[in-house]
């Protein structure tokens, strides 16, 4: 469960409620329209159909229709890699700038700038994507390429100090900035997968149990 800290009258409160009173409070304003730009069906297929990683998903969806969602920073490094999977990529976006569609253009890449309405699929593969006022387009997987937003609640209580995007900073042994607290894996960077995690894994492990051995040793000398 979530709780919002910090802010004051909703300390404590879970940010669901909070987005439910302010939409409440909103509504009442003839003049506000609360458009929900979330893509129904993206949650439900997260994992299975909806990726985050080109490299680890795109082998299984390689030579179908795969669709790619984001901004202009990360949408044309995304889209390179899944050029090699399938000769049928479409980044659907409306946030790419004119020299990012005509690269994608160039490497045959579509660009489809309509909005994104809905995600179809039976629960472990997605089938097509509905558009706003548009006919479906099948699809074989959708990847979506945005900073994820790294869990990092529990470093920062301890005081831990992260980058502009939240990751933890950690030394070479993963030590973070707070005496004999290790961080490893996706809390401390955006390239990040299992390998990558296992062997944070082991040089943490290792560090911490140098620095518990140099404690002993030391204490009995
Ligand atoms: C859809 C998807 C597909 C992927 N496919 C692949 C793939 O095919 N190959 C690959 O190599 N990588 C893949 N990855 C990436 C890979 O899953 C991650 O890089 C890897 O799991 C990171 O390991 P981690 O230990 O850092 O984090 P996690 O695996 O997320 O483990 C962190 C654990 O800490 C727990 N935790 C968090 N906060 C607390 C707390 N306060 N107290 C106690 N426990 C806590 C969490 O519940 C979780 O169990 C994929 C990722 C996604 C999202």
């Amino acid at each position: 469960m979530f709780h919002a800290h910090g802010l004051i009258t909703q300390d404590g409160a879970s940010p669901g409620d909070i987005i439910a009173a302010a939409e409440k409070e909103l509504n009442k304003y003839p003049t506000v329209e609360l458009v929900d730009d979330r893509v129904t069906g993206l949650g439900e297929h997260w994992g299975r159909g909806v990726f985050t990683c080109a490299y680890c998903d795109g082998f299984e969806h390689g030579d179908t229709h795969l669709a790619l969602t984001g901004p202009t920073f990360f949408v044309p490094p995304i889209a390179r890699i899944l050029t090699g999977w399938s000769p049928h990529v479409t980044a659907f976006s409306n946030d790419l700038d004119a020299a990012v569609r005509a690269e994608l253009g160039a490497h045959g890449v579509n660009v489809d700038e309509r909005p994104i309405a809905r995600l179809n699929g039976d629960g472990n593969t997605v089938s097509s994507l509905e558009l706003t006022d548009a006919p479906d387009v099948p699809i074989g997987a959708l990847f979506v390429a945005e900073w994820p937003a790294p869990n990092n609640q529990l470093a920062v209580e301890l005081g831990c100090a992260v980058d502009e995007h939240g990751y933890v900073d950690v030394d070479a042994m993963k030590r973070t900035t707070v005496p004999d607290v290790w961080a490893i894996g996706d809390v401390t960077s955006l390239r990040s997968n299992m390998s990558m995690s296992i062997t944070d894994d082991v040089l943490a492990a290792v560090d911490c149990n140098t620095a518990l051995l140099d404690r002993d040793w030391n204490e009995t000398t």
